[in-house]
């Protein structure tokens, strides 16, 4: 069975992890290229877009793929419903990885919006102290919003795209314990968290370390994805693969 994995990650790392080397199982993983060294993979890896959800279906008759993956990030909405399109029209099974969102739990004090951009508004005029967990790629739209002091914490460096007075980067790779974000959160003086409801392990430390500290979180709310057949974790995807 020829599978064809939508990556960037940790359920697709898993998954492919616990399936790499399986008689009967060809596998290849499929990076968008956004990180310049991204972990290892035991199996073939393409990088780089397939040009929209016709180059995707072109890719999957071509390669005779059985199964297509899709085990993108929750934030990764334009590649889920290319997957969705090109599995259509192709033909070809689908499953697709839907890691569950972080619910509210009792101590959260959550302002929940529907984009990054809408966590300009939710911040507010007065100048605080804000720790930006929501990636590069969207990272320029707090220029917009330059009186606060900003801690961005990022897997690729933020270059020149956050052009304000008071910028700390810090780059890292998750996962990231409670502990760990506490001590963050309280040697920045950090008065604000932002970060978008990724879901999962293991980015949760900085939620609940916000939670214990008292500190309000701006939750970008996640965008829609398609209604395809899907499970919850890796676990999940390599039990409905192997049957
Ligand atoms: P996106 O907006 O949904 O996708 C933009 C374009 O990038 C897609 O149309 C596709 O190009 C290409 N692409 C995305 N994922 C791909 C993959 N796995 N393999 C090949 N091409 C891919 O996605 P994004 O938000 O930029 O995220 C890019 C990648 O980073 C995803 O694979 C995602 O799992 C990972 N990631 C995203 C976030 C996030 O917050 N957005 C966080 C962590 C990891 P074509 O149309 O040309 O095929």
């Amino acid at each position: 069975m020829r599978i064809l994995i939508l990556g960037g990650t940790s359920e697709a790392s898993a998954l492919v992890k616990g399936l790499a080397g399986r008689p009967g199982l060809d596998l290849t993983l499929s990076l968008a290229g956004r990180t310049s060294a991204p972990a290892a993979a035991p199996v073939p890896t393409r990088v780089g877009g397939f040009g929209g959800a016709e180059g995707l279906a072109g890719y999957l008759g071509a390669h005779r793929v059985d199964l297509l993956v899709d085990a993108t990030h929750p934030f990764a909405a334009r590649i889920s419903a290319n997957a969705a399109g090109a599995a259509a029209r192709a033909g070809v099974p689908i499953l697709a990885i839907r890691r569950p969102a972080w619910e509210r739990r009792p101590g959260d004090d959550w302002r929940e919006v529907e984009s990054v951009a809408a966590c300009i508004p939710a911040l507010g005029e007065v100048p605080r102290r804000v720790f930006l967990t929501i990636g590069r790629m969207e990272i320029a739209e707090f220029a917009a919003a330059p009186q606060h002091d900003y801690v961005a914490r990022t897997i690729e460096p933020v270059g020149e795209a956050l052009p304000v007075p008071r910028l700390t980067c810090i780059t890292a790779r998750g996962p990231y314990d409670e502990a760990a974000e506490g001590a963050v959160l309280r040697d920045a003086g950090i008065e604000v968290l932002v970060s978008k409801n990724a879901g999962g392990a293991a980015t949760y430390g900085k939620i609940a370390a916000a939670r214990a500290l008292g500190l309000p979180v701006v939750m970008v709310r996640r965008p829609a994805k398609p209604d395809v057949p899907s499970v919850a974790d890796a676990g999940q995807a390599m039990r409905a693969i192997l049957g």
